[in-house]
């Protein structure tokens, strides 16, 4: 059965059930007044260099609102939201073409693992076994390595349920990939609901011990995809501290409060307002490209961050289970990556909300762990959610 039979099939089996309860169609017999229902359909987006095709996802909810999702590194190519004039408009970096994916992508919108963020020198030492990793951000390793899960083709298959579209992606990253030990089986369901949230659910196990932080690397404009500057962009963040940086962007092991710092987003403030501080950590990080240590009162999902744009009225909250958020502004993007539309991406075009365990936890003791042994299940979930006003 191919995509398209297999929804179609589903969406049969939804819509009977749906009848039972479904007052509207007695009443209207114009297929026109029927309410849309969120549907996935997909087609051919390129050709990897060994042969191996890859898809293009589209993802629409009830609103006609739109994700694409490519099964090539799990990327988010387009995400289209309604502005406050009822207008639809992507709000995602990216390209449209694999090729320009393959060639040079600072990760826009991928699946970002084993390890999301930097490891010291590119080693750790786990239960006394010392491991090297590829120094692919001198000194220091970043984001999975030289070919990490945001590169991989991942398997595919649609998720049907009533209220969303959904996509589940697998991979099964060997033992010893980019030097980290264990068979690590990877699962990252996105779901894109009719209430304009975009859900990824992360999965992992093990066969023996390893480490594991996984997130997605999409840059956000809210206002026009990266046409124009972030730094109109409001921004609040519920995170009384975060991990201050050395001059490598690895954590020091401080966790500093936020308060009378530019790190200070728990009342909402212009990405711009305060990003040309003299401030010794805006310096290292050239702009934000820090881990806030998120207010969290217990498990589960909690309101990491809103990021609201004023001329769009488009807002975006994110919720996550993670205990931290990486806030990155785009200060590295420098105009030579040309993507969708032939927009050069300027330097903080995009900024990144990863969810994520702290940065270089590996070699942190007193960072939450992000150990992951056989057994065990890795859980992880972040909600982007968006809305005008
Ligand atoms: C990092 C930045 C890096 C960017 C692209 C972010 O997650 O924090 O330092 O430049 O990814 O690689």
């Amino acid at each position: 059965m191919n995509i398209n039979q297999y929804f179609r099939a589903a969406a049969g089996a939804f819509l009977v059930g749906a009848c039972l309860f479904c007052l509207s169609c007695a009443i209207s017999e114009d297929p026109e007044d029927a309410v849309p229902e969120a549907a996935i359909s997909d087609s051919e987006f390129g050709t990897m260099p060994d042969g191996t095709q890859t898809r293009l996802y589209t993802l629409v909810n009830a609103k006609g609102e739109e994700v694409k999702i490519t099964n090539y590194g799990g990327i988010v190519v387009s995400l289209k939201v309604l502005d406050k004039e009822g207008d639809l408009g992507d709000v995602v970096l990216g390209y449209d073409n694999l090729d320009d994916y393959i060639n040079d992508t600072p990760y826009f919108g991928a699946i970002i693992g084993r390890y999301g963020n930097r490891i010291a020198k590119g080693k750790f030492t786990l239960d006394g076994a010392a491991r090297e990793l590829a120094v692919n951000n001198p000194p220091n390793a970043l984001h999975g390595g030289l070919r990490g899960f945001d590169k991989v083709v991942w398997s595919a298959a649609p998720l049907a349920a009533q209220g969303s579209a959904g996509l589940v992606l697998s991979y099964v990253s060997q033992d010893g990939e980019e030097g980290y030990p264990g068979t690590l089986d990877v699962k990252v369901t996105y779901r894109w609901t009719d209430e304009s949230e975009l859900r990824i659910d992360y999965e992992a196990t093990t066969d023996k011990p390893t480490v594991v932080n996984l997130t997605n690397h999409a840059y956000f404009n809210l206002k026009d995809a990266g046409a124009s500057s972030i730094l109109d962009h409001e921004m609040m963040i519920q995170a009384d501290s975060f991990t201050p940086i050395d001059d490598t962007l690895i954590p020091t092991g401080e966790i500093r409060p936020v308060e009378g710092t530019p790190f200070d987003f728990r009342q909402a403030a212009a990405i711009g307002a305060r990003i040309g501080d003299d401030d010794e950590q805006l310096k290292f990080g050239l702009g934000y490209d820090h881990n806030f240590v998120l207010n969290r009162p217990g498990d589960g999902l909690v309101l990491a961050a809103r990021v609201s744009e004023p001329t769009s009225g488009r807002v975006m909250e994110v919720l996550t289970t993670e205990p931290g958020v990486q806030f990155y502004s785009g200060n590295f993007l420098d105009g030579h990556h040309v993507g969708k539309g032939g927009a050069a991406y300027e330097r903080r075009s995009g900024f990144c909300l990863e969810t994520q365990h702290f940065p270089d936890s590996p070699n942190q003791p007193d960072f939450p762990s992000t150990v992951l042994r056989p057994g065990e299940t890795y859980r992880s979930t972040t909600v982007y959610r968006f809305s005008a006003e």
